[in-house]
């Protein structure tokens, strides 16, 4: 059984078929159902349409280096479940799952099913964050969450707090911007990156330099890497950066970290904006330091090309440590402060602190249960949809080893 038809359990479910293995996949609504009901209108991938390669269906378009729209992401998703034949049973709600002696027990809205294993595809961003401090935010202001934003026509005339500078909130920032309406961008922690570096997209660079294949046990710090922002990356036509120069570049306003709301709604906003860039720059600059490093081992490396860094990320002096949003210049707020996945179903008790699953790269913590689409699952890549197929084909043979009763182990 796999729960949730997203392209990772797509994915899982093209390699139980090639292993003869009997299942089904159930989900709440269509194929691709949050590309089709949570994400903004204008949203394109940040990764090159080479990139979106699964098990059995590459890029064969005439675009490889172009940015996939969202209705062209929801078409490749569907599309790829007919390709394979996917068992898909749509419209069908997992409501709860437990133990059983042999296996599962899946309560679903349109009956029970029983299964001897079972693949947890049901997304890692299910639910927005939200910090607790939001409903201190006067009535006046509007709410919403990058999972609720679709475009600009959606918000009240007048100025917009993002709070959050990843690849949501600073494309969000920009598209809002160029409505017409003033945008403050609350910055947090947040990875730099430039769109081309040497000529190359930076996904090609850290895919052949392997950075997007790290694995899971070989990373000092798993639990950090897990929680590391996404690269504040775009895809657009013109390939450009839309990092916090470009944004403050066209005017939009960047502050601290949301830190707090007051009683009487005066924001607080952090006053580490300055470390907090210098840290993001110096991350970059390690990134780029490695993929030279490795352009140069393998010959690809021209001295004579300008070096294409970026120069500092530019901060005012004195950055604004507050705002009063009872004021009226902002009329609505956008979180767009990262996602967590929801298993409030799951009646397995295999939910650590933070209501994260346990497991060891997708192989989670109690017999014949697997993870998909968790990030940093097993490989770096294994949150974007060019890591599911390397994910799924170990963890389906992992799933065929349980089943046959054999000893079940991983292979890198
Ligand atoms: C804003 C945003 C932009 C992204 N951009 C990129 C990008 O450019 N490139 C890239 O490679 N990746 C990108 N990603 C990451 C990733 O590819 C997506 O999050 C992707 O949707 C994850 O795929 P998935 O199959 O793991 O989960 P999902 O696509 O979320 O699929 C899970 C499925 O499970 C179903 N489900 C959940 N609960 C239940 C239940 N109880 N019963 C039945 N069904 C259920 C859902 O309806 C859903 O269809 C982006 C993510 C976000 C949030």
């Amino acid at each position: 059984m796999i729960i949730g038809a997203g392209h990772a359990g797509l994915a899982m479910s093209r390699c139980l078929t090639e292993r003869s293995i009997d299942h089904v996949v159930l989900e709440r609504g269509e194929v691709a159902h949050s590309w089709r009901t949570e994400r903004w209108d204008s949203l394109h991938l940040l990764t090159p349409n080479w990139q979106s390669r699964l098990p059995g269906y590459d890029y064969q378009g005439d675009d490889p280096d172009g940015y996939r729209a969202l209705p062209e992401v929801i078409d490749f998703i569907a599309e790829y479940a007919k390709a394979i034949a996917a068992p898909v049973r749509t419209h069908t709600t997992v409501t709860s799952v437990r133990p059983t002696e042999s296996g599962y027990l899946v309560r679903t809205d349109q009956g029970d099913w029983r299964c001897r294993t079972l693949v947890l595809a049901s997304g890692a961003c299910n639910i927005a964050g939200v910090p607790a401090f939001a409903e201190r935010v006067p009535r006046t202001v509007a709410q919403l969450t990058a999972q609720q934003y679709r475009n600009p026509s959606q918000l009240a005339d007048g100025g917009v707090m993002v709070v959050g500078a990843s690849s949501s909130g600073t494309q969000i920032a920009h598209e809002i911007h160029r409505s017409g309406r003033p945008v403050v961008l609350s910055v947090g922690e947040h990875i730099r990156a430039p769109r081309l570096y040497r000529g190359k997209d930076l996904e090609w660079w850290m895919d052949a330099a392997g950075v997007l294949d790290e694995r899971y046990d070989q990373v000092d710090d798993i639990k950090r890497a897990r929680r590391v922002p996404s690269l504040q990356l775009a895809g657009t036509p013109d390939r450009s950066t839309l990092d916090l120069n470009a944004l403050t570049a066209i005017g939009v306003k960047i502050v601290g970290r949301l830190s707090g709301i007051t009683e009487n709604g005066k924001t607080q906003f952090a006053g580490s904006l300055r470390n907090m860039c210098a840290l993001s720059d110096l991350k970059m600059g390690r990134l780029l330091d490695l993929i030279d490093e490795w352009a140069r081992a393998n010959g690809l490396y021209d001295p004579g090309e300008q070096p294409q860094r970026l120069p500092p990320t530019r901060v005012e002096d004195a950055p604004p440590l507050g705002m009063d949003l009872a004021a009226g210049a902002i009329k609505t707020i956008i979180w767009a402060t990262g996602y967590r996945p929801d298993y409030s179903w799951l009646e397995v008790p295999v939910l650590g602190r933070k209501g994260m699953i346990r497991h060891d790269g997708g192989v989670v913590a109690v017999p014949g249960m697997y993870l998909m689409g968790a990030v940093f699952l097993r490989r770096r890549k294994s949150t974007l949809i060019d890591g599911a197929g390397d994910d799924a084909r170990d963890l389906s043979a992992h799933l065929a080893s349980y089943l046959d009763g054999g000893l079940a182990r991983l292979t890198a």
